[in-house]
């Protein structure tokens, strides 16, 4: 409890003088706190680019909460080449044991990108990573038909590093049955839960690329999402071009699974709504106008496509940061942070109903 006062006070200083949203409505602020506490420049790491100590700062609090939550943390360290040099990085993973040895991963990028433009990575991806801490808190001890596996991963920005890593260490899919990326999942205007593609990736960069686009783990936190939220549940993305509805690209740390064979899902918060620089493509998060050089709500688009400067982004910009997107959208960012959290518990008490 001293804890969550400490930190909430330390959100109010944050914010300095903006509206902070009390806390209060909610059961549980322990995720909340935790992405306030990870992302502060001032008391916590703030941004997390690869490479950079503050990366491997970052792994550390991560297993140090962990730790908290009475788990033992296994690290995996890995090296990658970016831009010639060879970089070092790791994953950070717990297990909470099930009644079973099959396997579901929950996975989520720490690191960041877009801080040289003012980024400190609230969203993308610390709303994910804090999810993570959030639900080891809260499963410890809880009859999960299946073993969860929580793994924060590293470097994904520039190359899904750590989940390659991952994916090509030797016995590292045996009896995972799912997987789960959280990337992004607080901030833009709907949450969305999508599967892989139905046309394969290229996966040339998997030992044994056996790659699927199974739509049941999908199927599953759509049904949990929609029968704990009604209208407000999870949605699948409208088809746009080259992508059918609820299917996504291979940008994130869900892509190497699925090139393993692994049926995936993929919690994100934007808005395929927007016609973007790039028409509907989930790349423009938002029609919150201090986000748009200008934002025509007739077209959903910008009012002058060749003047537009901000296109409702959030990711990799200046706007990742809760000093600016908490007065923005008030409690909205908590409310989905919550949200998803309480969809994935769920969903992992249930995991026998929804993947075999
Ligand atoms: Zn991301």
């Amino acid at each position: 409890m001293k804890n969550t006062i400490t930190t909430v006070l330390c959100g109010t200083l944050l914010l300095s003088g903006t509206v902070f949203v009390s806390g209060a409505a909610f059961a549980d602020d322990y995720a909340w706190d935790q992405l306030v506490a990870l992302t502060d420049e001032t008391n916590g790491i703030g941004a997390r680019r690869v490479g950079t100590p503050q990366e491997k700062q970052t792994a550390d609090w991560i297993a140090e909460q962990w730790k908290k939550s009475g788990y033992k943390v296994t690290s995996q360290p890995f090296s990658f080449e970016l831009d010639g040099k060879v970089l070092k990085s790791e994953n950070v993973m717990v297990d909470i044991p099930g009644q079973s040895d099959k396997v579901l991963v929950i996975g989520a990028h720490y690191d960041t990108k877009g801080d040289e433009k003012g980024s400190l990575g609230a969203t993308d991806n610390g709303s994910g990573v804090v999810a993570l801490l959030a639900m080891a808190k809260d499963l410890k001890g809880k009859q999960l038909p299946y073993t969860v596996r929580l793994i924060a991963f590293g470097a994904e920005e520039f190359g899904l590093n750590g989940s390659k890593y991952y994916v090509n260490k030797t016995g590292a899919l045996d009896n995972v049955v799912g997987m789960i990326n959280l990337d992004t999942i607080i901030g833009g205007d709907k949450l969305y839960v999508h599967s892989a593609h139905s046309t394969p990736y290229k996966c040339d960069y998997v030992r044994k690329a056996n790659y699927t686009g199974d739509t049941s783990v999908r199927s599953g936190l759509k049904a949990v999402s929609d029968q704990l939220y009604k209208e407000n549940g999870h949605k699948l993305h409208p088809t746009f071009e080259g992508y059918p509805e609820g299917e996504t690209g291979n940008w994130s740390d869900h892509a190497p699974f699925a090139c393993g064979g692994i049926p995936i899902g993929y919690l994100e918060a934007t808005n395929f709504a927007i016609d973007g620089e790039e028409g509907n493509d989930g790349y423009s998060q938002t029609t919150n106008d201090a986000l748009w050089s200008c934002f025509d709500d007739k077209t959903l688009s910008a009012c002058n496509r060749e003047e537009e400067k901000h296109w409702g982004k959030i990711w990799h910009t200046k706007f990742d940061r809760l000093d600016t997107l908490t007065p923005l959208f008030k409690d909205r960012l908590q409310t989905q942070l919550n949200q998803n959290i309480q969809v994935l518990e769920t969903f992992a008490l249930e995991a026998n109903k929804w993947v075999k």
